[in-house]
């Protein structure tokens, strides 16, 4: 895949490029991913490139070169990665075996090593031994969400680039691209986190029955009575996950934000949870702008809230107590 279509990151990739073009690449490189900015994918960009017959600062995508990479039988790319969340010093031995071999097909033998943080101490510093006499034609490109886990003297002896997490609107475009429907890519990139390639195979069915109860949870707010029976029902999330409960509440936002482009007229293609459209059409006419735009705020403080560690089912209760005694239409 050419640079240019991989999604976002555009001061990376033209920092890669011009190393590419001057013939400066450097020999190791750390990818810092920790939002799903594609990390892996850019990885794969970078071995074509390297290795493409009709390009210097490119993958063309469509040379047998780059086609038997991106199929994965390329004999000089190998990608490491932990088993039972350790990379074991046998593999780094096998890299460190390999690296110094002469490509066999290609220009470059790429190592990619994924959550390369988890190579055990023996492990990194046999790396840290191919680092400190690189040889000739390798290039190694380690992946990791957390660059501050690998051995100091790793991460010098590397260039490290960091890559941002893909704005909505992007990660939308892209998924239509791939081949998603419209509605299905817009649900997707607001919802679902983590790499694009995950987001791509991601089950929407999965997240339907939270969806359904984070529903009721938002129309239950608005009806009288105590809210310590709303939240009971939904205590199958646990008082005490975090992510869960951020999850949840991001989710919830979004069926506030539809309600809001409802109250406001938007388009209705804009609609995140299209799925729930006449649900949602109907709630937006019984309730004011006032509240839609009240519950977003609402619902912004208590994942900052969550964020700092505060009590969660003290959170949860404040915010769902708000309601009381708004006049919701
Ligand atoms: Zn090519």
């Amino acid at each position: 895949m050419p640079f240019a279509q991989f999604p976002g990151n555009e001061k990376v990739k033209e920092i890669l490029r011009l190393a590419l073009r001057r013939k400066k690449l450097p020999r190791s490189l750390i990818l810092v991913d920790s939002s799903g900015g594609g990390a892996d994918r850019l990885a794969q960009i970078l071995a074509q490139a390297v290795n493409c017959l009709q390009q210097q600062d490119d993958a063309c995508g469509l040379c047998a070169n780059c086609q038997a990479i991106e199929a994965g039988r390329f004999p000089d790319v190998l990608v490491v990665e932990p088993e039972k969340e350790i990379i074991r010093v046998e593999k780094i031995r096998e890299v460190k075996r390999l690296a110094y071999l002469k490509p066999m097909i290609g220009r470059y033998r790429v190592f990619i090593i994924r959550q390369s943080e988890k190579m055990n101490e023996q492990a990194a510093n046999t790396f840290l031994k191919v680092l400190e006499e690189p040889p000739a034609s390798t290039l190694f490109i380690l992946l990791t969400a957390n660059p501050h886990l690998l051995l100091p003297t790793i991460r010098s002896r590397c260039q490290e680039l960091h890559l941002a997490p893909l704005p909505r609107e992007m990660l939308e475009k892209y998924l239509t691209q791939a081949g998603k429907d419209k509605n299905e890519a817009r649900l997707l990139a607001y919802l679902v986190k983590g790499d694009i390639e995950e987001i791509l195979k991601f089950d929407l069915q999965e997240l339907r029955p939270k969806r359904e109860n984070l529903w009721e949870l938002v129309k239950s707010c608005l009806q009288e009575g105590p809210f310590s029976v709303r939240i009971k029902e939904y205590t199958s999330l646990g008082k005490h996950h975090r992510l869960l409960w951020l999850e949840a509440l991001e989710i919830m936002a979004s069926f506030w934000r539809d309600i809001l482009l409802m109250k406001l007229r938007a388009p209705e293609e804009l609609m995140i949870n299209y799925d729930f459209r006449e649900e949602i059409k109907r709630i937006s006419s019984v309730v004011s702008i006032e509240i839609a735009e009240k519950s977003l705020k609402w619902l912004d403080q208590a994942a900052e809230d969550i964020k700092k560690n505060l009590n969660i089912q003290v959170i949860i209760n404040s915010y769902l107590s708000r309601y009381q005694g708004q006049d919701n239409a």
